[in-house]
């Protein structure tokens, strides 16, 4: 081991459990007690103003100065005592992550002295200095200013000392420049559409609600091994590293104990999350070594995703208390499993009906079948569009990859819906359909369909879009992505299919049909006409990938292709007919998505570029050195030396060609970078440019494998990824 690496490796062993006080009270006692929550507001805000900010909260109703001011006072008041000195407006800019500037409670009162002030209004709304946020040319084109705008359904909460107030982020006229904006316009979207479908089941219900509960995978290094590695600090993930001859082949990680010093840091993580009302839940390791999941109990999904934003940033900072790094990148390692975020989701009413859960009552079973099939039929009608929704530069790397879902979008239903589906199919349209007392599928005089309504516990761990019994399972989205692409394009979808399936039932039902009968014969139509996106087979298998082509779906691999699909005009008439984006809100972000890859490619190429020639190659050179310095010696004796000639042949010809091979890199990127079209750019970097990197790697990989272990500067896998 070299010098340098070894004092890593000793600092890294030195690295304890960090002791966690735990707390003396129960989660139930700590729980949210760092957020502006119901409790909280009762508290701080008279009766009148507390009803009226909860009418907000969950009827949209517009919020008056007056109450604004109120609402304001009562929140300020909440923080100081709770140890804030500082507010912000908290928002989710298009570079990822979350951005806050924040602003002193304290004022000066114009009299030489200090006023603690915090008003409605800049509860409310603020200008942030937004003009370094990627805009997609928006407001280069209009106005350089963007306003960040309360958002009351997420409730505030306390960072440290600082009020975090979450907000949109929009520009002067008025174009998304977040995430938070079009999420919540594709929930009110989908909201309306479902709430006008399950009026043909119960007029009671007046609102639908969509839920998201997410698992977010992540790696875990220790940080003095993760600063030797300059790879892991710039890109997020290693662009080399010979495979550790052990790593997740036994299956002895997943599920297994939880080494100590993670073990400390979760508790601590918990802790800090409960305070801030994530509802965390479960914790375990995943299949690779060093990688873990948590997930929460499920919520609505702004808050759901508001929780997942601000988790990404407590686990950072957290890890840093226990000598670790949080790897939160798609594929941090090769040859090992990578981490993606699994999207649950559901649609519920407000009378408390989980709408993609099989009911008792054939009602009620007829009303779980219009919902699953018409989500089927969204995922089948735009399944370009979801892949694209998940699509990035890392994610890239991951998905099709072996180990996650693969790139092509299809369902996985299970045996037992997918035989009902298919029986309702086949159905002659005058059978009639209903659920018996015993939870037993029977239509008309075809033979019954058991159990569909008992526990679905098959389950199909390939599949990008599964259904798990009472939610779909988004599978595809990446561990670093921030949920809200994904759920946008699930939403919209979805929306626009429930919208649909009313026009076509109540065409039927003004041509003097039956309620039920309508329903379910344009039930059978979708079935049809979505039923290739259905398949429970082995999704990484290369013969589904030729069977995907035959049925149409989309197939595409390429990062920057795959998002060509946001501006297919399919997509966008379906966000422009559903008030979730504007042409020139798509074209902005897809040119941002592009910008991203490019600027995510560029940087690991100079890496990569950088590593190899002034790491690599050095050190393999100084092994030659001291080979040929024997080989000489040896001569000099009358000694053979045929062995180690070869070794010297073998590196040279390896550094050679890593040589080769960067400059040919360089020249490529050369190319690239005086391409204006952004898109354009993001083809070339993924033809010309990225391709070198696992040839490069491999000429690297294999020299870590020859090359004297004393001198070898970079922790190797074998070290970063076993270290507890
Ligand atoms: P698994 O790993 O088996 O998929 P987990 O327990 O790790 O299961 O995660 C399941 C996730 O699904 C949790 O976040 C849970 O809250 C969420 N979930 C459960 N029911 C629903 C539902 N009806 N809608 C949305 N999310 C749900
Ligand atoms: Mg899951």
């Amino acid at each position: 081991m070299s010098l340098l690496r070894f004092k890593m490796f000793e600092k890294a062993l030195d690295h304890k459990p960090v002791e966690v006080k735990a707390p003396a009270q129960n989660p139930s006692d700590y729980f949210g007690v760092m957020v502006f929550g119901r409790t909280q507001m009762r508290k701080y805000l008279n009766k009148q103003i507390y009803e009226s900010l909860l009418d907000t909260i969950e009827n949209n109703t517009p919020l008056s100065a007056d109450i604004a001011d109120a609402v304001a006072a009562g929140m300020r008041q909440w923080a100081l005592e709770n140890g804030a000195d500082h507010y912000c407006h908290w928002f989710q800019p298009l570079t990822g992550g979350t951005a806050e500037k924040h602003d002193s409670f304290s004022e000066p009162d114009g009299t030489g002295g200090m006023l603690e002030e915090f008003s409605g209004k800049v509860l409310v709304q603020q200008e942030p200095d937004a003009s370094s946020f990627p805009s997609g040319g928006i407001r280069n084109t209009f106005e350089a200013r963007g306003y960040s705008a309360w958002d009351p359904t997420s409730p505030a909460f306390i960072v440290d000392t600082t009020l975090c107030i979450p907000t949109v982020f929009i520009s002067y006229t008025g174009e998304a420049l977040d995430y938070k904006t079009p999420l919540l316009r594709s929930i009110t979207a989908v909201s309306n559409a479902a709430t006008e479908v399950c009026r043909y089941f119960d007029r009671s219900v007046e609102r639908v609600k969509v839920f998201l509960g997410w698992e977010q995978e992540y790696f875990l290094v220790d940080d003095a091994l993760w600063s030797a590695r300059p790879d892991l600090v710039q890109t997020g993930r290693t662009l080399m590293g010979h495979e550790s001859a052990k790593n997740q082949q036994l299956d002895d990680h997943y599920f297994g104990a939880i080494p100590q010093r993670v073990l400390a840091f979760m508790r601590d993580l918990e802790y800090e999350c409960l305070k801030l009302g994530i509802p965390l839940k479960t914790r375990h390791n995943e299949v690779a070594p060093n990688q873990f999941e948590l997930a929460p109990i499920y919520e609505e999904a702004n808050l759901a995703n508001d929780h997942n934003q601000l988790l990404m940033t407590v686990m950072g900072k957290v890890a840093t208390r226990h000598h670790f790094r949080v790897l939160l990148h798609e594929k941090p390692f090769k040859g090992i499993n990578g981490s993606g975020k699994h999207n649950n989701w559901s649609l519920g009413t407000d009378t408390g009906v989980n709408l993609l859960k099989p009911g008792r009552t054939a009602f009620e079973n007829l009303q779980f079948m219009t919902f699953l099939v018409n989500v089927i039929y969204a995922v089948h009608r735009h399944n370009g569009l979801l892949k694209a929704s998940v699509m990035s530069a890392s994610n890239e790397h991951r998905l099709g990859a072996g180990e996650a879902p693969p790139t092509i979008i299809s369902t996985f239903l299970g045996t037992q819906i997918s035989e009902v589906l298919d029986k309702i199919e086949s159905a002659n349209g005058n059978e009639d359909i209903r659920f018996d007392s015993k939870n037993v599928f029977r239509m008309g005089g075809l033979t019954q369909i058991p159990s569909l309504l008992l526990d679905n516990t098959d389950r199909n761990r390939t599949s990008p879009f599964a259904f798990t019994g009472n939610r779909f399972e988004f599978r595809a989205v990446g561990s670093s992505d921030n949920c809200a692409d994904a759920m946008i394009v699930l939403n919209t979808a979805v929306a626009e299919a429930l919208i649909d399936f009313r026009k076509r039932v109540d065409a039927r039902i003004a041509n003097g049909e039956k309620k039920d009968k309508a329903i379910f014969e344009i039930l059978r139509e979708l079935i049809r006409e979505c039923k290739a996106i259905r398949f429970d087979g082995n999704g990484y298998s290369d013969e589904w990938r030729k069977e995907a082509e035959r049925r149409g779906l989309d197939c595409e691999t390429s990062a920057p292709l795959v998002l060509d699909r946001y501006l297919d005009k399919e997509s966008v008439e379906l966000f422009s007919k559903l008030n979730v984006y504007t042409a020139k809100e798509l074209e902005a972000r897809t040119e941002i998505k592009w910008e991203q890859y490019v600027k995510k490619i560029q940087i690991e190429a100079r890496v990569l570029g950088e590593l190899a020639m002034n790491h690599i190659v050095p050190i393999a050179s100084r092994y030659e050195d001291i080979l040929l310095d024997k080989v000489w010696k040896m001569s000099q004796l009358g000694m053979q030396s045929k062995s180690d000639t070869e070794l010297i042949k073998l590196i040279q010809r390896r550094t050679a060609l890593i040589q080769k091979l960067v400059n040919d890199m360089i020249e490529a990127r050369k190319v690239a970078n005086v391409i204006e079209n952004t898109r354009t750019k993001a083809i070339a970097y993924h033809d010309t440019v990225a391709i070198y990197f696992d040839k490069i790697r491999t000429e690297i990989d294999k020299l870590e494998e020859v090359v004297d272990d004393q001198i070898w500067t970079l922790p190797k896998y074998r070290e970063i990824l076993f270290v507890k």
